[in-house]
C-alpha cells in the first residue's frame, strides 16, 4: 500500500518511517525544501533517539523517500496522513491555515478513491472541515467544467435532468459529499460535454481522524509501542484500510479505540488537558511544601502508590513546555468557550504554569537579590531530555523573564543550542556544563539531561561566583549538596 505523509516534522518524519519499517511503501513530504534535501542527502532534520537508523535501514530497503511535490504524492497513494503544525493564534486558538492549505491542495490532486488521515491535533469539528474543503473543491471543479458563459444557468441541460434534480432534492441516496445524485452528475455532465469538455470529475474519499500520542524524546518507541490507536471514523471502508496499515501494533495487543472524528479528536485534546493537569498539580503541592518544609517528592512517591492515581507525570519542576501542552490546553479552552463553556480547571492549570515560570525566577532571586548585571549559568535550553525542541520550553521562558530583570546568561544544552541560537542570538553559549558555571553567580538546572545528573560537584563548586545551585528538575539530594557547601534549592524540598 502506497502512503504519503504531509508534513515531514517530529510527528510526520516519525510516523512515515516507522510505517515504513512495518513494511509500507512511504513518501513523506514537506513544502520545506531544505528539510526534504537535507533528508535526501542521508541527513536528518531533528534529534530524535534512534530514528537515524530506521531512515537508513527504510530508505535503502526502498521503502522510504522524501519529496516536495505532494500533488505526485497524493496521486500515487491510497492513503494520505496529514501531519502538519497547528500553533496556537493569539487568542489560543488553533491556527488551522497549515491544515486548511493541504486539503486544498489534496483535493486537487485526488485521481481516485483516498483516505485521507488527520494526524495533527486539531479542534473538534476539524475532519469535518477538511471533508468541506474538498467536497467545495470538487463541487467548483464541477461548475468550471460547465463554464457559465458557454452554458447558462440550467441551459444546455437536457430537461429530464432538471426535473430529475428537483426530484433527487428529496433522495436520501444523495451522494453525501456532493449533495446530489451520481446518475445526475453523470447525465448533467454527459449533456454538458457538447459544449464544453470537463477538466475534473469529483472521486470519492474517505476522512478519518487518527491523533498521535507519541512523546518527543522517545517518539519511536512510543509510535511502535502506543498505550492505544484511535481511529475516528463514519467510513467502514476507511477503517478496514486503517486496522491494515497498523495490523502490526494489532498484533502486539494494541487496544483500538474505533469511534466518530468528533470523539478522536477530542480525545487527544483530553489527554494532554488532563496530563498538564496532573503536572501542574503536583507544581501546586510542590510549592505548598517549599512554603511549609515538607517533601514533594516523598508526597507524590505516597500518591502515585495509589493505584488510582499512578506515579506518572508527578515530578514537579519549571511547568509544562514543549510544543504540545501549552498550545492543546490553550486551544481546548478557547474551544469550550466558543461551545459557550467556561472550562475554569484548564483556565487555572495554564494560569498556573505561567505563574510557575515565575516562581522560579523567585527563587533565583531569593538568592541573589536584586539580579541586574548578575550572571546565571543555565543548564539545559530543550522542554525536556532527549530533544532539541525548545517550543514553549520553561528554559527558554525563564531566560526571557531573567534578561528582563537585567541579568547575563551563559548556558549549554547537549543538543539544543542551535535551536536557541536562532531566537536568543546574545546569550554565551557555552561548551559545557563546566564553562557554563565558570564565573556565574548561580547555576540553574533547567532540563533533566541524564548527563547533568552526575556533575563533577567540587569542580562546579570552585567555577562558580558563589556556591548556589538552584535544581529545578530536582535531580539531587538537598542533603548532599548541603553538605558540599551547596546553596541548594530544588522544587518542593530543600
Ligand atoms: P512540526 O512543525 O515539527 O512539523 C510540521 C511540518 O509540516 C513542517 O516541517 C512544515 O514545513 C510542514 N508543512 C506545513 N505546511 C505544509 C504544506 N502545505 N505542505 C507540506 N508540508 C507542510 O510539527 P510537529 O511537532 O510534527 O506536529 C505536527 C502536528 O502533530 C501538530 O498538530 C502537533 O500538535 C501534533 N502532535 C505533535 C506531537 C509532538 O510531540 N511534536 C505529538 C503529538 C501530536
Amino acid at each position: 500500500m502506497q502512503i504519503s505523509i504531509i508534513g515531514t516534522g517530529y510527528v510526520g518524519l516519525v510516523t512515515g518511517t516507522c510505517l515504513a519499517d512495518f513494511g509500507l511503501s512511504v513518501t513523506c513530504v514537506d513544502q520545506d525544501e531544505q528539510k526534504i534535501n537535507l533528508l535526501n542527502s542521508g541527513g536528518i532534520p531533528i534529534y530524535e533517539p534512534n530514528l537515524a537508523p530506521l531512515i537508513k535501514k527504510n530508505v535503502s530497503a526502498g521503502r522510504l523517500t522524501f519529496a516536495t511535490d505532494l500533488k505526485n504524492a497524493v496521486k500515487q497513494s491510497k492513503v494520505i496522513f496529514i501531519a502538519v503544525g497547528t500553533p496556537p493564534n493569539n487568542d489560543g486558538s488553533a491556527d488551522l491555515t497549515q491544515i486548511e492549505e493541504v486539503a486544498q491542495q489534496i483535493a486537487a490532486s485526488l485521481n481516485e478513491y483516498k483516505v485521507i488521515v488527520n494526524k495533527s491535533t486539531v479542534p473538534i469539528g476539524t475532519a469535518h472541515k477538511i471533508e468541506q474543503i474538498i467536497q467545495e473543491y470538487q463541487e467548483n471543479i464541477d461548475k468550471k467544467a460547465i463554464p457559465s458563459s458557454v452554458i447558462p444557468a440550467k441551459a444546455g441541460i437536457h430537461p429530464s435532468v432538471i426535473a430529475r434534480e428537483q426530484s433527487d432534492r428529496s433522495n436520501p441516496n444523495l451522494n453525501r459529499r456532493t449533495g446530489v445524485s451520481p446518475v445526475y452528475n453523470v447525465i448533467a455532465r454527459s449533456e454538458a460535454t457538447r459544449q464544453s469538455q470537463p477538466t475534473s470529475k469529483p472521486f470519492d474519499f474517505d476522512i478519518v481522524s487518527n491523533p498521535e500520542f507519541l512523546r518527543e524524546g522517545s517518539a519511536v518507541y512510543d509510535f511502535t509501542h502506543p498505550d492505544k490507536i484511535v481511529i475516528g471514523t463514519t467510513s467502514p471502508k476507511a477503517l478496514k484500510i486503517m486496522q491494515e496499515i497498523y495490523r502490526p501494533l494489532y498484533l502486539i495487543d494494541t487496544p483500538f479505540v474505533i469511534t466518530n472524528p468528533e470523539t478522536a479528536e477530542l480525545i487527544k485534546y483530553a489527554c494532554n488537558a488532563f496530563l498538564a493537569t496532573k503536572i501542574t498539580f503536583i507544581n501546586e503541592i510542590a510549592n505548598l511544601c517549599d512554603k511549609v518544609g515538607a517533601d514533594v517528592h516523598q508526597v507524590a512517591k505516597a500518591m502515585g502508590l495509589d493505584g488510582r492515581i499512578s506515579p506518572k507525570f508527578l515530578h514537579p519542576g519549571p511547568g509544562y513546555g514543549g510544543s504540545c501542552f501549552p498550545k492543546d490546553t490553550e486551544a481546548l479552552y478557547h474551544f469550550a468557550s466558543t461551545c459557550g463553556y467556561d472550562f475554569k480547571l484548564l483556565k487555572g492549570v495554564i494560569s498556573a504554569n505561567k505563574r510557575q515560570r515565575e516562581l522560579m525566577v523567585g527563587k533565583i532571586k531569593h538568592h541573589l537579590g536584586d539580579l541586574k548585571g548578575k550572571t546565571i549559568g543555565i543548564l539545559g535550553l530543550a522542554f525536556k531530555q532527549n530533544t532539541d525542541d525548545i517550543r514553549k520550553s520553561p528554559s527558554i521562558d525563564i531566560i526571557h523573564l531573567l534578561l528582563k530583570e537585567g541579568t547575563h546568561i551563559r548556558c549549554f544544552d547537549p543538543l539544543a543550542m542551535e535551536n536557541a541560537k536562532k531566537i536568543l542570538p546574545d546569550l554565551t553559549y557555552c561548551q559545557d556544563e563546566y564553562k557554563t558555571a565558570q564565573s556565574s553567580d548561580a547555576l540553574v538546572i533547567a532540563t533533566e539531561w541524564n548527563q547533568f545528573r552526575n556533575l563533577d560537584l567540587s569542580k562546579i563548586k570552585k567555577l562558580l561566583k558563589s556556591p548556589i545551585l538552584l535544581d529545578l528538575r530536582n535531580l539531587y539530594d538537598p542533603d548532599t549538596l548541603k553538605s558540599l557547601g551547596f546553596i541548594y534549592e530544588g522544587v518542593g524540598r530543600k
